[in-house]
């Protein structure tokens, strides 16, 4: 799964292993499901006689793809489904541009991410800072286009539990205890100078195919956090 790219994902044949009221489950998926503030995937499902609208991809013990429908389909039926591209290539500008933004967030005024919601046109990312007053809208504006006006080559990697928490420079892995110690290998998005954290969610493979952010709106989320708001340019 990890070999898929996070823009443009092609469509891909597979087989239905079951069907649970009106949810899908596949022998393969590079559907997304919604996670870590990400939409998940939507898109198409057809096998050879019907096609049924994949409605928004569920994280689960399997990958959950609720449809309209699931009249026609068979479990063992070889399927193709084809992944809602736009929907997806924005969300995965979205969700790349916010490793940035917490990164810098967190370098410049020592900002913790405690939150964060992302849709295709905006996101909202909630900050919890030490000092809150010494926080500028416009040096974290200007730092993260200058992220991605500066063309950082973005990296996957499968590292063990081990060398994510003893790496100095790991961001986020708080959140690790809540993986199944059955996975031993987690996957860590690198953007190059940057950013180091496990992440699951879809990235862009380098910044330049990123979109320059407008912080709309900064407000006031209770003690020491603020909650800001972007869209981007030309998205
Ligand atoms: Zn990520």
């Amino acid at each position: 799964m990890t070999l898929h790219p996070g823009i443009n994902p092609p469509p891909f044949t597979t087989f239905i292993s079951e069907i649970v009221e009106k949810n899908i489950f596949l022998e393969k998926t590079f559907c997304y499901p919604r996670g870590g503030g990400q939409q998940g995937d939507t898109g198409i499902i057809a096998n050879t006689k019907i096609q049924g609208q994949l409605l928004e991809t569920l994280p689960g013990d399997s990958i959950i793809h609720p449809m309209d429908s699931v009249e026609g389909f068979n479990v063992g039926d070889e399927v193709e489904c084809t992944i809602n591209q736009q929907r997806r290539n924005k969300n995965t500008t979205m969700h790349t541009v916010q490793h940035i933004v917490s990164a810098l967030a967190n370098d410049l005024f020592e900002a913790e991410t405690v939150g964060n919601q992302i849709s295709e046109e905006y996101t909202r990312i909630d900050l919890l800072f030490p000092d809150r007053d010494k926080f500028l809208q416009s040096d974290l504006e200007e730092s993260v286009n200058d992220i991605i006006s500066s063309k950082k080559k973005v990296n996957i990697h499968n590292w063990d539990r081990e060398s994510i928490l003893s790496h100095e420079q790991m961001r986020h892995t708080k959140f690790m205890d809540r993986i199944p110690s059955s996975i031993t290998q987690l996957r860590v998005v690198e953007i190059e100078d940057v950013d180091l954290c496990p992440c699951g969610g879809t990235h862009v493979d380098n910044t330049s195919k990123l979109n320059e952010i407008n912080i709309t709106n900064v407000k006031s989320k209770g003690s020491g956090k603020l909650r800001l708001s972007y869209n981007l340019n030309n998205h």
